[in-house]
């Protein structure tokens, strides 16, 4: 039999009880014939916990040294699951990102991962061991330093490992059953999906489905990995995420997956843009400079009487005071009366493979939002997903009754969540 590779979140290792439990699952998996690589994430919520503890020695802390303090996170917890594997009379040997040979760009807190080479993963299962890898981390090509991947970049490890060992399937434990029409937390009547395309799941990575990391599905559709979303507190089969089936778009699948919100991001109105050649460009070159990521751009019909229009757009809330510093800068080239500043947001998005053949489905969303009663400030689709950004006080009644409008709701309580504190 092949390799499967394993990933446990934070909420499946948070204390020595779950650490017992997963390296149990693992010895199953082991028994079953399989050779096994788990990539482990840090326990509960030890990342966030090693950051503030940083925050109190420095508010600005050095990108390198930061990263050296946030990879212990891992560290601790795969050394953790080795033990507790070899106590159940099983060889196992863990490794650091570094050791498993992820190689990553040098920028800290968010490198890519460049290559993989994994040697000494492949030595230790051929030598009948079971590898854990720390999850999130890597080491520079150019600098030779310890780098992370960004936040909940585990499932980004998982996947990129499992590809360069030609695994079979590489597993996501968490602690919810799969991949759910919408947030249980939002939604307790939200369905376990058995099946999601790449491009679905990317939509709803993209859209702030916290399930599995967006960069983690784009690895598993370049590299055809199957990947299969469970949790770690059940043997229930979860959610399998795979290419898109012949069946797409015809009566036995549905028309929309699910229902995705993010309450991460702002919007930036700037009012008064004169309308002129090479405006917008002038103000998109800023905000490209400041590092800014822009997700959702309105422009308005300019007004007869001033020849002047309004430029909308959404990017992460934590971007917000840089790109509205960039602008400033550019006030008096661009010219535009003021600017606004809107984090009170959230953003609702619909997905689903066969809105490319169902005519309707943006009629029936904004028909279920006027409904109830919800204002839409922006909109953005793309060929699977129709987006609106709606007041921040609306955004869980609009994904409660996007879900009804679409038929998405389950008869009875299917989503059960089994730990975690949702940090
Ligand atoms: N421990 C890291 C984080 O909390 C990585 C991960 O969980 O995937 O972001
Ligand atoms: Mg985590």
């Amino acid at each position: 039999m092949g390799i499967v590779v394993q990933k446990y979140g934070g909420s499946s290792v948070a204390d020595a009880t779950g650490i017992k439990r997963v390296a149990q699952r693992i010895v199953d998996t082991k028994r079953l014939g399989h050779d096994v690589v788990v990539v482990v994430s840090a326990m509960g919520d030890t990342t966030d916990e090693l950051r503030d503890l940083a925050e109190q020695v420095t508010p600005l802390p050095p990108p390198r040294e930061l990263d050296m303090l946030l990879t212990a996170g891992e560290r601790i917890s795969m050394a953790l699951v080795a033990m507790a594997i070899a106590q159940l009379g099983y060889k196992a040997q863990s490794f650091t990102g570094s050791q498993a040979g992820v190689i990553t760009t040098a920028e800290h807190g968010r490198a890519k991962i460049i290559d993989i080479t994994p040697g000494r993963i492949q030595a230790a299962i051929d030598d009948g061991s079971i590898a854990i890898v720390a999850g999130f981390q890597g080491v520079s090509q150019d600098t030779k330093d310890v780098t992370t991947l960004g936040r909940g970049a585990s499932d980004t490890t998982a996947v990129a490992l499992a590809a360069a060992l030609k695994a079979d399937v590489c597993e996501i434990y968490s602690d919810v059953d799969g991949v759910f029409t919408a947030d249980p937390r939002v939604v307790p009547t939200a369905r376990k999906l058995d099946k999601v395309s790449y491009e679905e799941m990317l939509e709803l990575a993209a859209s702030g489905a916290k399930i599995l990391h967006l960069r983690c599905v784009e690895y598993a559709r370049r590299s055809n990995m199957p990947v299969h979303v469970r949790s770690s507190f059940s043997t229930k089969e979860g959610t399998w995420i795979l290419p898109a089936s012949e069946d797409e778009g015809t009566m036995e699948q549905a028309i929309i997956s699910g229902v995705a919100h993010d309450r991460s991001q702002a919007k930036i109105t700037v009012v008064g843009v004169p309308d002129k050649i090479g405006e917008a460009a002038r103000i998109f070159d800023a905000l490209a400079g400041a590092g800014a990521n822009i997700d959702m751009v309105v422009q308005n019909v300019s007004a007869a009487a001033t020849g002047r229009t309004d430029i909308s757009f959404t990017l992460p809330r934590e971007d917000g005071q840089t790109a509205m510093a960039a602008l400033a800068k550019v006030e008096s080239e661009v010219g535009y009366e003021k600017l606004l500043f809107d984090d009170q947001i959230g953003k609702i998005s619909v997905v689903g493979a066969g809105m490319r053949s169902h005519p309707g489905i943006t009629a029936k969303f904004f028909a279920a939002l006027a409904s109830e009663g919800i204002n839409i400030e922006m909109i953005s689709t793309s060929e699977i997903r129709i987006s609106v950004i709606v007041d921040d006080v609306d955004v869980e009644r609009a994904v409660q009754c996007a879900h009804t409008a679409f038929g998405l709701d389950a008869d009875e309580v299917e989503a059960v969540v089994y730990g975690g504190t949702g940090r």
